[in-house]
């Protein structure tokens, strides 16, 4: 098999119906019973030893496994409406489970989504979460990823390579650094996916998605869906405050490679710039421009020096 994308295409990419929006956005589009309003629902699972340390602090992974959620709604431009929790654990540890829960409730109560249900098993070895959202979204105001087109700006929000830094550091593949760590720690841990921003964008932007597995394979996905290209400058990318004192290969690798951001890529028309500055400031979230679509495929980067850059790293993939 190939890789994760491969195998869901080959295997779980069946039809769905018409009326909705089956495999392959970052939500599912389902029709609901409130006129003129559809269902968006996704699914992510956080796994220990893959996605979370196993001395992870508790309360960070009950905010973590919700916000990744959370995340998905926001890249479609959804509200939220509710989510289910399914856990499969080795023991109940009641410090634990009550940390856990705090976190979780937390982020539910800040972002109005309720948790309606859920499953709960022993597991053979490890912790694993699952976590499903329900939101809402305007019927044709959805953001997709198949919805860029040749002039849109590409924008980001929020800033690229903290959380890649931050595993790094406690996988111990970059020399230890408290400091550092310090400086990156919560941008892995406790993510903050911009829910407000992207319900501002709904109508308004074109394509948009989250980057969770890193910003070329990301974008990657938009411009494969989209059938077209990008030019983005490596110069105008939000690289996080923590990483300047970084040798500038580990900061490239980090900011175009690098996953767990949970923040959006998304496209929109030149028209919009003053709107998307606007929303960014009222919900206190940086947007930047990065780039431009371009009709002709493939994604060009262009350096400080304007040559373009190779990069050494295109992103995350479960099963390569
Ligand atoms: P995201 O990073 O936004 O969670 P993924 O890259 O994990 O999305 O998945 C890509 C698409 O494939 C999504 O639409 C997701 O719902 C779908 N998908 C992933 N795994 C499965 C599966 N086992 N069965 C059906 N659809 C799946
Ligand atoms: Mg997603």
């Amino acid at each position: 098999m190939a890789n994760e994308f491969d195998l869901i295409a080959r295997y779980f990419s069946r039809p769905a119906p018409v009326g909705f929006l089956g495999v392959g956005d970052d939500c599912a589009l389902l029709p609901s019973t409130r006129p003129g309003f559809q269902l968006a629902t996704s699914t992510d699972l956080l796994v220990e030893g893959r996605h979370f340390f196993a001395d992870v602090d508790p309360h960070a992974l009950g905010h973590k496994a919700l916000a990744v959620n959370l995340s998905d709604l926001s890249a479609m431009g959804a509200t939220p409406l509710a989510c289910l929790l399914s856990l499969s654990l080795p023991t109940a540890d009641p410090d634990w489970l009550e940390a856990f829960s705090n976190g979780f409730y937390a982020l539910a109560q800040e972002s109005g989504c309720p948790l309606v249900g859920g499953d709960t098993t022993r597991s053979v070895s490890g912790v694993t979460v699952g976590v499903t959202v329900f939101g809402e979204i305007e019927v044709g105001k959805a953001l997709l990823r198949s919805a860029a087109q040749p002039g849109d700006d590409i924008w980001v929000s929020g800033t690229l390579g903290a959380p890649d830094i931050a595993l790094r550091l406690l996988q111990k593949t970059l020399p230890a650094d408290a400091a550092l760590l310090a400086a990156t720690r919560s941008a892995l841990e406790r993510p903050r996916p911009p829910l407000a921003l992207g319900q501002s964008l709904a109508g308004v932007a074109h394509a948009a998605l989250d980057i969770s597995d890193g910003l070329l394979q990301d974008l990657g996905h938009i411009l494969k869906a989209s059938r077209c290209g990008a030019q983005i400058n490596y110069s105008d990318l939000p690289v996080d405050p923590a990483l300047a004192g970084l040798p500038s290969l580990v900061q490239q690798q980090a900011v175009l490679g690098g996953g767990d951001v949970y923040q959006l890529c998304f496209t929109a028309p030149v028209a919009q710039r003053e709107y998307i500055m606007s929303r960014g400031r009222e919900s206190s979230v940086r947007v930047t421009r990065i780039g431009q679509i371009m009709a002709q495929a493939g994604l060009l980067i262009k350096g400080e020096d304007g040559s373009p850059i190779v990069p050494p790293v295109l992103g995350f993939d479960h099963f390569s």
